[in-house]
């Protein structure tokens, strides 16, 4: 029996390869957004991560084939000191062509002379998944942690050079794949849409 494909909807090459090591071995033919062409540009005008993985879900299914599921996510860190900024504006913490280097620079200077137990923040991720009956479901997954004074470690993407996990003294991007893909925002995330699937471990 051929294996249904779900196509996962972003550009970000680091959150394909995250996916596709988490939704190894599920009942899917996983495969990445080039397969309709590419992630279209998406306006991510919603006020949540759950809006703005529908926009990105929707946009990615009227490319793909009929009988295909599509997969989205929408993620952001949340850091209480800062009233939950970045949160959605996390990839355009610094700007619109921020690099993740600017955001971190941004989050840091914003945390100037906050003490290491008022850093607390969280990774959120939310998941759409349109399947092909146009039944779209959503689920959620986050991280807690904190913020460290600076930047380290060269693993991961986005603020993992600044975010130590509750339960490490290491930045997500210093503890690399084998940790962040037990503990992430966005392994939670999928361990509950394979749980909801029954074909996850
Ligand atoms: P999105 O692609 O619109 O969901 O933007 C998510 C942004 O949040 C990324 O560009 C990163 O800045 C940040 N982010 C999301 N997930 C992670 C992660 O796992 N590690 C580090 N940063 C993340």
């Amino acid at each position: 029996m051929t294996r249904r494909s779900l196509i996962l909807a972003s550009g970000n090459l680091h959150k394909v390869e995250e996916f596709k090591q988490l939704l190894a071995g599920c009942s899917f033919n996983v495969l990445s957004a080039e397969i309709c062409g590419g992630m279209p540009e998406v306006d991510e005008t919603g006020a949540t991560f759950v809006e703005n993985a529908f926009l990105k879900a929707e946009a990615l299914r009227r490319l793909a084939p009929e009988n295909a599921w599509v997969l989205a996510d929408d993620s952001g860190l949340e850091v209480d000191a800062l009233d939950g900024e970045p949160g959605v504006y996390s990839a355009r913490y610094a700007g619109a062509d921020a690099s993740d280097t600017d955001n971190m620079a941004k989050l840091l200077k914003a945390l100037g002379g906050v003490p290491l137990e008022a850093r607390t923040a969280r990774f959120k991720c939310a998941l759409c998944v349109i399947d092909h009956k146009e039944l779209v479901t959503n689920y959620e997954g986050s991280c807690e942690g904190r913020i460290s004074t600076s930047v380290s470690g060269s693993g991961g993407f986005g603020y993992d050079p600044v975010f130590i996990p509750n339960g490490y003294q290491k930045s997500f991007a210093e503890l690399g794949s084998a940790v962040k893909s037990k503990l992430s925002h966005r392994a939670r995330a999928v361990q509950t849409f394979r749980f909801a699937r029954r074909d996850g471990s």
